[in-house]
């Protein structure tokens, strides 16, 4: 989940950017340029809590590459957050807005925080603390964050607003993921999960999966997983028989009820105790005999340790980062087809997209007008790399890797920096 000796998100990034280039033939300074933040920012944020003393927060703020556009990507706030695992997310949205062919590069921001023990108050003064200190450095033009762990409309709201009032302007495109209403854009809020199962649809026909009657097990119960629990079944005719937040895992064989479960964690604050599933373990979850498993929680999720006990068709990656190397590996030998992060979650950052160009228009689309681009989007995106996977005999990760690198190394050289 964090950084540890023995796991480094951004060194596990580093890694698969220095084999894509050495396939792709790069020279030495691209992949340099590749392989590094381009800008950072690190911070601290003074916040006045609620019982009068001031704590103090660190928070980053990563750039990691522009050549293709502005940064783009969100902001977690998170107690274990760390400058690498910034850094790792920020490479990975560079490859994702590549990978999705959007115009954009790639960042992401992060406060060191525990959201759930603080009160509204904290959480508004800690926004708006994070925006005084990088608003001078981002911008519709420049760097757009916008929500990511732990991060929601209403903070996206805040920042806005704070953001705003030191320019003295309105700029709603200096962020994305905002309420509908403060400029946000219809079907951003299940656009991640939303993605990943159009991603799905396409990989199980291309691989000759049946996904009506499939079953599903989802591991994390935030905004992807809840999300993907009910539009699995609606756009697939799957049947979703398994999820867990971080205090419970539930499991029903004849499927559980997503809408149902979801007003039960609104109502309970997590899945704990729910009444209409068998209680198991995450391990029991993963280890499951289901047709696609959803990792939508965080990074390091699908380990060495556990990879082997997977028995599904297919894994939709709605988390950034959740399958280590190792993992990846013992999977590939498994013939399990795996929907790699910066593709398969390519949803959320994609409405972001439409979203910018929305505030920008001052124009707002419906709500099939929106879902129909993110489709078109996502049928192109994994054409791309489902191409690249044949032409190249490599797994969807690599075939990812080849085509995002690829973009990316291209406007580098034509902007002359390589
Ligand atoms: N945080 C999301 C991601 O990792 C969305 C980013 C965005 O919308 O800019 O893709």
């Amino acid at each position: 989940m964090c950084t540890t000796d023995a796991y480094n998100p951004f060194k596990v990034a580093q890694a698969a950017i220095d084999e894509a280039c050495q396939t792709l033939g790069l020279d030495e300074a691209t992949h340099q340029m590749l392989r590094n933040p381009m800008k950072e920012f690190h911070f601290t944020i003074p916040v006045k809590m609620d019982d009068g003393s001031v704590k103090v927060f660190q928070g980053f703020r990563v750039q990691y590459n522009n050549s293709r556009g502005p940064n783009k990507g969100g902001i977690r706030f998170h107690p274990e957050e760390t400058i690498d695992t910034v850094r790792a997310l920020a490479c990975w949205m560079t490859w994702k807005t590549s990978v999705a062919d959007l115009p954009l590069g790639g960042g992401k921001g992060g406060v060191i925080c525990d959201p759930k023990s603080m009160s509204e108050g904290e959480l508004e003064r800690l926004a708006r603390g994070f925006m005084r200190q990088v608003a001078h450095y981002i911008g519709h033009k420049n760097d757009v964050p916008a929500p990511d762990v732990y991060t929601t409309p209403q903070i996206m709201a805040w920042m806005m607003d704070e953001y705003e009032t030191i320019k003295g302007y309105s700029e709603p495109g200096v962020i994305t993921g905002k309420p509908v209403g403060n400029g946000g854009s219809l079907g951003r809020g299940d656009a991640t999960a939303r993605g990943g199962v159009y991603i799905t649809r396409d990989a199980a026909k291309a691989y000759g999966i049946d996904l009506k009657g499939a079953t599903v097990a989802i591991q994390g119960f935030g905004n992807a997983g809840q999300f993907a629990a009910t539009l699995f079944e609606e756009l697939t005719g799957s049947k979703i028989v398994a999820v867990c937040d971080t205090k419970a895992a539930l499991y029903n064989p004849d499927g559980l009820d997503a809408k149902d479960v979801q007003a039960y964690k609104l109502a309970n604050g997590s899945l704990k105790g729910y009444p209409k599933a068998k209680e198991i373990s995450q391990a029991e979850l993963f280890a499951l005999k289901v047709d696609v498993l959803v990792p939508a929680a965080l990074e390091n999720s699908i380990t060495a340790e556990n990879a082997d006990s997977i028995q599904a068709k297919i894994i939709c990656e709605l988390a950034n980062g959740p399958t280590t190397p190792e993992a990846d590996k013992i999977l590939d030998a498994k013939g399990i087809v795996v929907l790699p992060d910066f593709l398969a979650n390519s949803g959320g950052v994609t409405v972001s997209y439409f979203e910018s160009v929305q505030n920008e228009y001052n124009y707002y689309w419906t709500a099939e007008e929106v879902d129909k681009a993110l489709e078109n989007k996502m049928v192109n995106a994994f054409k791309s790399v489902y191409d690249m996977s044949v032409d190249k005999k490599c797994s969807l990760r690599k075939a990812a890797y080849l085509v995002a690198i690829k973009k990316v190394a291209d406007a580098m050289k034509f902007r002359g920096w390589v």
